[in-house]
């Protein structure tokens, strides 16, 4: 079993990496080299922006090319809840700036000619429990009457047609949402952003940003300073860099996968035979989805825990128990890679776009990124052009989490919470 991202090491080397020195300044320089990094890159680019990236380690190296794969429409959570919390029409323009998310992707899939294997596929929810399956209906019924009519809900006698195994009581279908190569797709958008004049530079932690006036801000790298007339933070859940502001307001939380070694073809034909990406209703649940090369990526929270090879590894086991629960037939399947990564989870569990002190932000998505990081790459790089001013994550403030200083000491007790809720529920 290899202890590394299926999609980092099946995906081919970025080979347009700026070379040299760094530039003495920039229209915009951007940091980091994830998909909102590289996907605002390439829009400023093609404005005909001077734009720099700084990359701390390689592109694609963290979040971006660490998931599950999963390009789904639709928020994370409960629509119905969210239209509690938000109102409904909020709601339905978050909802609606997924789907727009989506097509983004798409027609960047298309008009790159990115190889990676993207599939429209759909989502399927999974009622992991026969009381869960009252929440599907609830938020089926919200999605339905406001915002998207193409969603089915299957009851416990006919999920089976969807998802060979007992483990489940019902499902919601929500059809618009997608899969791809995570990798293969963040390194063509890398090359694509490169092609049309992004510089962008691997192994260059941001150290220090001290603003100069306005969005002026002085850059500064191990290798050098840069001066840049704006600059747009895209780390992800980064805790490297003078960035306590942001630190505060995203919480990293370890989620694990696992890949399976191909498999059968018609044995994944009978148990995902759509190819739907699947995700379970529980709080500590388990997300999977099948492959081009007919393998199984199997993933979730497995345990509370940071990301490094020996926690992966122990996260690896239960995930391998989870699968043979759920698909007994695959007990004895290979698990090939194995790997973890860090959530950029936000108090609401939505994403926050803006400017704080001078500094352009889109970040926390919240386990829900890899679609609306890259809308939101596009977003923010017409907003520093001065092209739009259309921000679907634009808030009145960002309250810091509260207590929490950059060390997440109430994850074991978060877990033991969640874990207690699954249980009762
Ligand atoms: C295990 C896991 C599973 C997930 N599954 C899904 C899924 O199936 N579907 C879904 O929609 N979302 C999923 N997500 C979330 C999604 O992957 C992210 O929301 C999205 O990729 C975020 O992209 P980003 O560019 O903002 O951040 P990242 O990809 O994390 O990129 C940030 C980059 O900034 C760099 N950086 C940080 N600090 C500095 C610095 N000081 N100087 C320079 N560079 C710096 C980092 O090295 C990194 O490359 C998952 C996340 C994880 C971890």
């Amino acid at each position: 079993m290899k202890l590394e991202s299926f999609w980092q090491a099946t995906a081919p080397a970025f080979s347009h990496a700026a070379q040299g020195d760094l530039p003495s300044s920039a229209d915009v320089v951007v940091i980091g080299g994830g998909f909102t990094g590289i996907s605002a890159a390439l829009t400023l680019a093609r404005s005909g922006l001077n734009v720099v990236v700084l990359e701390a380690a390689g592109v694609m190296s963290q979040a971006s090319a660490r998931n599950g794969g999963h390009c789904n429409t639709g928020v994370a959570q409960n629509f119905a809840a969210l239209i509690a919390s938000q109102g409904r029409e909020q709601a339905c323009r978050y909802y609606r700036a997924f789907a727009d998310a989506v097509d983004y992707v798409q027609s960047l899939v298309i008009d790159e000619q990115i190889d990676c294997d993207f599939l429209r596929c759909g989502k399927i929810k999974l009622a992991s429990k026969p009381s869960h399956f009252a929440g599907l209906r609830t938020t089926w019924e919200a999605l339905r009457n406001h915002v998207d009519r193409d969603v089915e809900l299957l009851g416990a006698d006919e999920i089976r047609r969807e998802v060979d195994s007992a483990a489940f009581h019902g499902g919601l279908i929500q059809r618009r949402g997608g899969q791809m190569h995570m990798g293969k797709f963040g390194i063509g958008l890398a090359q694509a952003a490169a092609r049309s004049g992004a510089k962008i530079f691997e192994h260059t932690p941001v150290t220090s940003l001290t603003r100069i006036k306005g969005y002026q801000h002085r850059v500064g790298t191990g290798k050098g300073e840069i001066l840049a007339e704006k600059v747009l933070m895209a780390t992800g859940c980064s805790n490297i860099g003078p960035f306590d502001w942001f630190q505060r307001r995203i919480i990293p939380i370890g989620s694990f996968i696992v890949v399976t070694e191909p498999l059968p073809e018609a044995q994944l034909k009978t148990l995902i035979p759509n190819n739907r990406t699947c995700v379970t209703s529980l709080n500590i649940g388990n997300y999977f989805r099948t492959t081009a090369d007919h393998r199984l990526v199997f993933g979730g929270r497995a345990r509370f825990a940071v990301s490094n090879p020996t926690s992966d590894a122990r996260s690896g086991k239960i995930l391998q128990a989870g699968l043979s629960k759920m698909f007994p037939t695959l007990a004895t399947a290979k698990i090939d890679y194995c790997w973890g990564g860090l959530v950029d989870m936000t108090a609401d569990r939505l994403p926050h776009a803006g400017e704080h002190d001078g500094v352009f932000y889109s970040l926390g998505y919240s386990g829900h990124g890899t679609q609306m990081s890259v809308w939101m790459g596009r977003v923010m790089a017409n907003l520093l052009a001065e092209k739009s001013n259309e921000n679907p994550w634009q808030r009145a403030s960002w309250p810091a989490v509260p207590g929490y200083f950059g060390k997440p000491w109430f994850l074991p007790i978060a877990g033991l919470y969640y874990k207690a809720k699954d249980r009762l529920s």
